[in-house]
């Protein structure tokens, strides 16, 4: 049997809208990698009584529960005294603990603020968890319950230190369990361009049903369709032989859109995976952009060691600009319009001769709010893609939601095609 985890995030300020909480979903992600599964995130204020509540209803279900936050030395920071109350436990001052606050300190050439001491308290019993980052040592406890042990861990807030703290000290606790408890999962990805979630669904038929093994999900974002299946067993090689066999279904039933298939701790951004492909293969890249006015470009930016291929890339917003700058034909404005296949080709080409580039991507489209008409609606979008002076050029059509949504979609877009030329 597989684990279950809770995870209970503590801060006024997560609750009130002020930081979003990131902690969790990079928690849920790392549970899983040991075939833990999170049933339910609670996000609560800074407050002992909704924290305590919180972690005695969790640990009612899970056999692991993550307490987030609340470390600090104030007096608003109550997770110490939640945990100990939820367990029945007093808190006690702890001499390695308050050596570790110190430290800090001292390491950081600081003086320690009388306040601190409250960090060193824990709930008896507690075990102490490192924190390489911050002052505020986390802790981790056995909490027995009628449904069988339980453990509690309490981490810091502040991102980097929380996950320095869970991949070095929970973390092994954490596979040491989860290896007592057998089970395993196994996960692979799918991403599909041109596939609607609805169609999608249609044909997945029920192997999406909410209780199949394994388990298919599917987002929609920027144009994209990723599907993500896992599978679980009674250990990691039973959970892979599932998994395989239903990716060696699905592959064929959905060949026709697949542009890319991921292992689980691969990016699912195109970008990091276009970047590496054209410095490995020495390909100098450029783009012709109109609607996306540099996005395209700033996505690939994001991929270090990229300036061995991208040396220049050109933002082409009036016609006058695709004219000058990247040599679009009048006549081709004319006759087919700044939103069309013809002039997205003319732009790839265009801009490929400028830049002396081997690749290079073009978009022109409508993102609105205006601009649309019947024949050329908001969302309206030409991609064109031009490989060693061959190239090729399309016109798609994205719902009409906001402007920024179909900008970033159609940047996306672009680098995927582009991709998939690459690699088919
Ligand atoms: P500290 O010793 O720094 O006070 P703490 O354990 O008390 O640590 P908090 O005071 O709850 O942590 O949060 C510290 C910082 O971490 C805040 O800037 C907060 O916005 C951020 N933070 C807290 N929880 C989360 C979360 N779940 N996701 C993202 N950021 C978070």
């Amino acid at each position: 049997m597989s684990l279950t985890a809770e995870i209970v995030a503590i801060g006024d300020e997560l609750i009130a809208g002020a930081t979003v909480d990131t902690n969790s979903g990079w928690i849920a992600r790392a549970l899983e990698k040991l075939a833990i599964r999170n049933v339910r995130t609670q996000v609560v204020g800074d407050d002992e009584d909704e924290t305590a509540r919180a972690i005695v209803e969790a640990a009612e279900r899970a056999d692991v529960v993550l307490v987030i936050g609340g470390l600090g030395p104030t007096e608003d920071d109550r997770a110490r005294h939640a945990v100990a109350r939820a367990v029945g436990a007093e808190l006690v001052h702890s001499d390695e603990a308050f050596d570790q606050v110190r430290a800090w300190y001292a390491r950081a050439g600081r003086e320690m603020p009388d306040t601190n001491r409250r960090q060193a308290l824990l709930p008896q019993g507690a075990a102490i968890l490192r924190n390489a980052r911050g002052t505020a040592p986390g802790f981790a406890l056995e909490f027995p319950t009628a449904r069988g042990g339980r453990l509690i861990a309490s981490l810091p807030g502040p991102p980097g230190e929380m996950s320095a703290m869970f991949e070095s000290e929970v973390l092994p606790r954490l596979a040491e369990r989860a290896r007592r408890a057998g089970g395993g999962t196994a996960m692979h990805r799918f991403q599909l361009l041109g596939l609607s979630e609805s169609v999608f669904a249609e044909r997945v038929g029920d192997w999406m049903a909410r209780d199949a093994n394994p388990l298919i999900g599917s987002t929609v974002s920027q144009g994209v369709l990723t599907a993500t299946l896992r599978a679980r067993g009674a250990d990691e090689a039973e959970a892979r032989a599932a998994l395989d066999a239903r990716v060696a279904e699905f592959r064929p039933r959905f060949a026709e859109w697949t542009f890319r298939e991921m292992e689980r701790d691969e990016s699912p951004r195109i970008e990091d995976a276009l970047g590496p492909l054209l410095i490995e293969r020495g390909l100098a890249f450029t783009a012709a952009e109109s609607c996306t006015a540099g996005l395209i470009a700033a996505r690939l930016a994001r991929v270090p060691g990229i300036s061995a291929v991208l040396g220049a890339s050109f933002v082409t917003y009036s016609d006058d600009a695709k004219r000058r700058l990247v040599g679009v034909r009048p006549e081709t404005l004319a006759a087919h319009g700044a939103v069309s296949a013809e002039t997205a080709a003319e732009m790839a080409a265009g801009a490929a001769a400028a830049a002396d580039a081997r690749v290079s991507v073009a978009v022109s489209g409508i993102a609105g709010p205006g601009g649309g008409t019947a024949e050329k609606p908001v969302g309206t979008v030409a991609f064109a893609t031009s490989v060693d002076g061959a190239v090729e050029a399309e016109v798609r059509r994205f719902p009409p939601t906001a402007r920024d949504a179909i900008r970033d979609a159609s940047a996306n877009v672009a680098l995927v095609l582009l991709w998939r030329r690459l690699t088919s």
